[in-house]
């Protein structure tokens, strides 16, 4: 039987790209398939208005890669601290980073895209193209392109995001629930600089992330209940500061400035078993968190990375890299963090936006957390994807 790749990726958001890069890296020859156009060079200009707060462990795979040193000399922001509270700022659970390591990075999704897209290894780029069949089993995938072209392949890496067609056509389940709650997005301008603090605060109407950005800005991601979200949307700019400064206790005074808004539906999403013959599903194919954690684009990186892994590990010792068996040990090695991190994002979300009781208990708890290490140091480790 001839293929025309090893591996075929569907879908060339960060997840799908960065596993192209590392599939490639490892010695498999890759075709990715991406339904929209090439991600432009980055220029600089304006910040994007969708940014990502990186874990070390997603920055250390984009160094693998070789493509980190250019995305750190164009724009990124280290935050070297971290505060999270409920009523009071000076109640909040403080994480500081050691001198010489950030706790992450806030880095533009544009940014990050086109470093992947023009990263140097040898895969093959297929952009405004869509998968429109697919037959996968043991013995391989084939693919129908929407331009009539046909492709083989060992694997499908599914990675074509969180509505995933794909999964869809090739029959993989998915369980999960709607928020009922959108995500506002923007960036604003505050009376008081930030610090290289990320801050969140956990409202009794969901939680209010202002993240720092690399010229002295907040972007903000304000997760509240669909009509509250509709409300916010419909203020001029002038009352949706003055809310946000509310919202946020004022912690970085007044919010002098604010870019376009836009807003994002949340969802839970959880694929128990994200693999059929031939084909496994990875990033938010495979698993959508709430964003009260910034932790999607950590997840599908990491997925990536051990994705990769696993294939040239068995690979390297003969064993046939696109089987069940090698494909179960990769589902295996990243069931237990997806699924505690589906479990703690849900859970957060329900304790502070439910219950009023609850809420401020856990609220008066954050401050226990602060003084107590072990638990401390377990919410560090989570909160920077480790
Ligand atoms: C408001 C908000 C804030 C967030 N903040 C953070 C954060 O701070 N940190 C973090 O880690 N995560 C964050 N996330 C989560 C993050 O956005 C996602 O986890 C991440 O974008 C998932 O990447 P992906 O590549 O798996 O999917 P996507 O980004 O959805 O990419 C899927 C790609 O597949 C393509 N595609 C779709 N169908 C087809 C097809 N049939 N054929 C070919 N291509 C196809 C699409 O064009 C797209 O490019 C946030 C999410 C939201 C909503």
């Amino acid at each position: 039987m001839s293929f025309d790749a090893d591996v075929i990726v569907a879908g060339g958001g960060t997840v799908g790209l960065a596993a192209a890069a590392a599939l490639a890296q490892a010695g498999f020859a890759v075709t990715l398939i991406e339904r929209a156009a090439a991600p432009a060079a980055f220029e600089g200009g304006e910040v994007d208005a969708r940014v990502y707060a990186l874990s070390p462990a997603s920055v250390h795979l984009l160094d693998t890669l070789g493509i980190w040193s250019a995305i750190a000399a164009a724009r990124i922001s280290p935050y070297r601290g971290m505060q999270v509270w409920h009523q009071q700022p000076d109640e909040a659970l403080r994480f500081d980073a050691l001198p010489d390591q950030p706790l992450g990075w806030i880095v533009e999704h544009s940014l990050l895209n086109a470093a992947l897209w023009a990263q140097a290894g040898e895969w093959q780029r297929l952009s405004k193209t869509t998968i429109t069949e697919t037959r996968a089993d043991e013995d391989g995938v084939g693919v129908t392109l929407a331009d009539g072209r046909s492709l083989r392949a060992r694997l499908l890496v599914v990675a074509d995001g969180p509505d995933s067609p794909l999964r869809e056509q090739l029959g993989i389940d998915s369980i999960g629930w709607d928020y009922a709650q959108r995500a506002l997005v923007a960036h604003v301008t505050t009376e008081k600089p930030h610090g290289g603090i990320a801050r969140q605060r956990f409202l009794p109407t969901g939680p209010l992330a202002l993240l720092p950005l690399a010229d002295g800005r907040c972007s903000i991601v304000w997760s509240c209940h669909t009509t509250l979200a509709d409300e916010l949307m419909a203020l001029d700019d002038a009352a949706f500061r003055l809310r946000l400064g509310t919202a946020s206790g004022q912690v970085l005074g007044a919010v002098t400035a604010c870019t376009p808004r836009q807003s994002f539906a949340l969802r839970l999403k959880h694929v128990p078993a994200p693999l059929v013959p031939g084909a496994v599903a990875i990033g938010d194919a495979a698993h959508v968190v709430h964003p009260l954690a910034g932790q999607g684009v950590n997840l599908g990186l990491a997925d990536a990375a051990t994705l990769a892994a696993t294939l040239a590990a068995a690979r390297a010792d003969g064993r046939g890299w696109w089987r069940a068996r090698t494909l179960q040990s990769y589902v295996r090695q990243r069931s237990a963090e997806t699924v505690e991190m589906l479990a703690m994002t849900d859970g957060l979300h329900r304790a502070f936006g439910g219950d009023a009781l609850l809420g401020r208990a856990l609220g008066r708890g954050l401050s226990t957390v602060n003084r107590a290490g072990p638990l401390k140091q377990w919410f560090a480790a989570r909160a920077q994807g480790a």
